[in-house]
This record gives C-alpha cells, sequence and structure tokens, in this order.
C-alpha cells in the first residue's frame, strides 16, 4: 500500500515540508539532479573535496553546474569522521573543506554536514567559528528542524535498513523522547518501502518536517533509481512546491525565528 491509497481521505493537508539531502559528492549526484530537477525537487548536495574512502567526487565543473540549481554544502575536506580526528586536524576539514568549496563556486558555503554522523559537541562550536550557518547530522525518525540549527536532524535515510539497523540507530542516538513515535511507526512495517511511504503519509497527516537523505552511490548499487524517481513523484503530487525546501531554506524558516510547521496546525 503506498501513499498515494493511504492518504486519499486526506481532507485537511497539514503544514508538511520536504527537503532532501545528498552527501558524499558522487560523481552519480549529476544524475539525481536531473532527476530531481524533471520533478520541481531542490536538495542540498554536501560535497567533499577528496574522499578519504577512494569514492570518486565530483569535479569542479560539476559542483559549479550543480550549484546552478540546488545548494551546495561542505562535507570536510577529505571525508573524515571529526570524532576520530585530533581538535587541529578537525578543524582544519572543516575549515578548508569550507574554503575550497567557496573557491570552486565563487561564493559562500553555509551549509555543513558532519561525515558519518560521527560528531561531539566541540565541532559545532568549530562548525559554527568556521562560519556555517546550519550543520545537518544523520540523526532520523524525526519530523522538525531540531533544537538548534548546527545538529539538524532528518527523517529518514533513502537506504533499505533492516528493523534491527534501525533499532540499533534509534538506540545509539539521543533523543529518544522525540524520536520514539516515529520508531515505534517505522518499525511495523517489514519492507523499508512501505516504511518510508507510511512515514510520509504521516507527515502528511500530522504536519513536519519531512527530511530525506541518501547517497547516490547507495542507489546505484542497489539499483533504487526507478523506486527513488516513484517516491519523489508521490512526494512532488503531495507538497506543493513552495514547501519543498533546501536545508538552507529549511534553516532560514524553521530554524531561526519561526516556530517548526508541525505547530502551524
Ligand atoms: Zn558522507
Amino acid at each position: 500500500m503506498g501513499v498515494r491509497s493511504d492518504t486519499t481521505f486526506l481532507i485537511v493537508m497539514k503544514h508538511t515540508v520536504f527537503s532532501l539531502s545528498v552527501d558524499d559528492g558522487h560523481p552519480l549526484d549529476m544524475r539525481l539532479a536531473e532527476l530531481l530537477h524533471k520533478r520541481g525537487i531542490p536538495a542540498s548536495f554536501h560535497v567533499p573535496i577528496h574522499n578519504i574512502e577512494g569514492a570518486p567526487v565530483l569535479l569542479p565543473a560539476e559542483i559549479r553546474e550543480l550549484a546552478t540549481n540546488f545548494e551546495i554544502g561542505s562535507h570536510t575536506l577529505d571525508h573524515r569522521f571529526l570524532a576520530k580526528l585530533d581538535m587541529h586536524e578537525a578543524l582544519r576539514q572543516i575549515t578548508e573543506g569550507k574554503l575550497a568549496l567557496q573557491d570552486i563556486l565563487g561564493k559562500s558555503v553555509q551549509g555543513f554536514c558532519y561525515p558519518g554522523g560521527k560528531y561531539r559537541p566541540i565541532h559545532c562550536g568549530m562548525v559554527r567559528a568556521a562560519g556555517f550557518r546550519y550543520a545537518r547530522t544523520t540523526q532520523n525518525l524525526r519530523l522538525d528542524a531540531g533544537r538548534q540549527p548546527l545538529e539538524l536532524p532528518t527523517s529518514l535515510q533513502f537506504y533499505p535498513h533492516t528493523r534491527r539497523v534501525l533499532l540499533r540507530n534509534f538506540l545509539s542516538q539521543s533523543a529518544w523522547k522525540e524520536r520514539w513515535p516515529l520508531c515505534e511507526l517505522v518499525l511495523q512495517d517489514g519492507d523499508w518501502l512501505d516504511r518510508l511511504r507510511h512515514l510520509l503519509a504521516y507527515a502528511l497527516r500530522e504536519g513536519g518536517i519531512f527530511h530525506l537523505w541518501c547517497h547516490t552511490l547507495d542507489i546505484e548499487r542497489l539499483n533504487l533509481w526507478q523506486i527513488l524517481d516513484d517516491f519523489l513523484m508521490e512526494v512532488s503530487d503531495w507538497i506543493p512546491p513552495e514547501r519543498r525546501v533546501n536545508n538552507l531554506q529549511l534553516v532560514a524558516r524553521y530554524c531561526e525565528g519561526l516556530p517548526p510547521p508541525v505547530s502551524l496546525r
């Protein structure tokens, strides 16, 4: 059962916002950008300059092309997990990643994403000091913009995780009280796609920020392009263009001053 059949009974659409983040700056991001452009869906691409894990990254010309339609955020200089680095190297990864991206784009880069979601509170301070306006985490099962823009949470990753992995992830991250209702909801479904669709249906019914994130290399390896396109079509069917935002717009509208949309019911 998909979103369409779940939500046809809706009479009043709550204030639901959609945001998409794409991590790692893989060259396949260009394929996703084409698909998003076709569906009229904005996104934030969080791009490292190199990837220490060996995966290829976008060329400077490709990053500039992507920036014509999408937000480009930083993902450290070399895709390093900050929590594993000493202070000096963590700061270098944050600041030099930003400067290198700004040199490529010729404009300020305001968004950051913690590689692997591995960071400590001190890194939030470093990110702020480097001049970033927000930083996205990998915390999931949220339909709000979090408590502060340097720890922006998400709803779900576009990835066929098992229930066991979701539960382990739930327990290993904080904000249990805020996340438990959605955890309970997604654990009801055995199939990952049903989980994703039911969570979207819930967000449409109750209002909130549906923040999806993905890696295009996963989409390619698992042959999920058609499934992703179908899901994005459902998003564009249900959420009007003015409520589809990139991460920077999300923070500007819902983190810094304005209340989150769940309170606008
Ligand atoms: Zn990453």
